[in-house]
């Protein structure tokens, strides 16, 4: 595969205590500035502003309050975008950030002109990062989790893979998190049998979407013929390991 976009969740970018994981984070610039490197073409989606966010400013009052949650989110972007730029500037690679909402697929012009940025900055040799823009993204115009906006880039830009990077090794036949004996499904060829075969409740301390929405863009993107990688985004090297074969995960296959 040349062209792939990566999604990081949120759970891969925070330790335990909630701060960003930042060896984990350069880990993965340095394995993206490799796969550059090997002529690979590479789009970011990245989760963890709102982790940024209360790393930040040292506080995570009023939880449940929307708005609360959007400056958090505001503030731990330019956190996050700091830390991607400063990370790639050692590979002597720059970085671009967009900000998209559902609204920006859902309308014609608007996907063109994503379309064309994206192929534009790709061509110059910058990697695209791109994260839902929350500070207007109330429920009607969400995408929600980036899973979905992960998905939806790569069909926009006609990816060959969609890799995944959770805080699991992949879909198991029931949450990890919760079963010591949770076994691996390593390939899907059938989303809906596989959905029949799991329990899929829960979600980690920071995720939105589970891995349900994982499961979803699977959907989303086998349908335009392009692969999907879920894999565990906290081991080291993970994604020249996963690309390799060397390290497990579950695969999607398009038909
Ligand atoms: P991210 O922040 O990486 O998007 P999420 O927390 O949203 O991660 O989703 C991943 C979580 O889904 C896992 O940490 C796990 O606890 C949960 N989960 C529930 N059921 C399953 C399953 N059958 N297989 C794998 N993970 C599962």
């Amino acid at each position: 595969s040349r062209k792939i976009v990566i999604k990081i969740g949120s759970n891969v970018l925070s330790d335990d205590e909630g701060f960003v994981n930042k060896e984990t984070l350069h880990n993965i610039v340095e394995q993206v500035a490799g796969l550059y490197r090997e002529g690979k073409q590479v789009i970011i989606v990245s989760s963890g502003a709102g982790i940024c966010g209360v790393a930040a400013i040292n506080k995570w009052s009023r939880r449940g309050d929307i708005n609360y949650k959007q400056a958090l989110c505001a503030i731990g972007q330019v956190e996050l975008m700091n830390a991607y730029k400063e990370y790639f500037a050692d590979y002597e690679l720059h970085v671009g950030q967009m900000l998209l909402t559902r609204e920006d697929f859902g309308d014609h012009i608007r996907t063109l002109n994503i379309r064309n940025t994206l192929f534009t900055l790709v061509d110059e040799g910058v990697i695209p990062i791109i994260n839902e823009n929350d500070s207007v993204s109330v429920d009607e115009i969400k995408i929600g989790d980036n899973d979905t906006l992960g998905a939806l880039t790569a069909n926009l830009w006609n990816a060959d893979l969609l890799i995944i990077l959770s805080d699991i090794d992949g879909v198991f036949d029931k949450n990890p998190k919760d079963h010591k004996d949770a076994e691996l499904i390593e390939e899907v060829y059938d989303i809906d049998g596989l959905l029949t075969e799991i329990d899929s409740r829960g979600t980690s301390a920071f995720g939105t979407g589970g891995i349900v929405t994982k499961i979803q863009a699977a959907r989303r993107v086998n349908e335009y013929g392009i692969s999907m990688l879920l894999v565990n985004g906290k081991k080291k090297d993970i994604l020249v390991n996963a690309i390799n074969g060397t390290e497990k995960g579950t695969i999607f296959f398009c038909q």
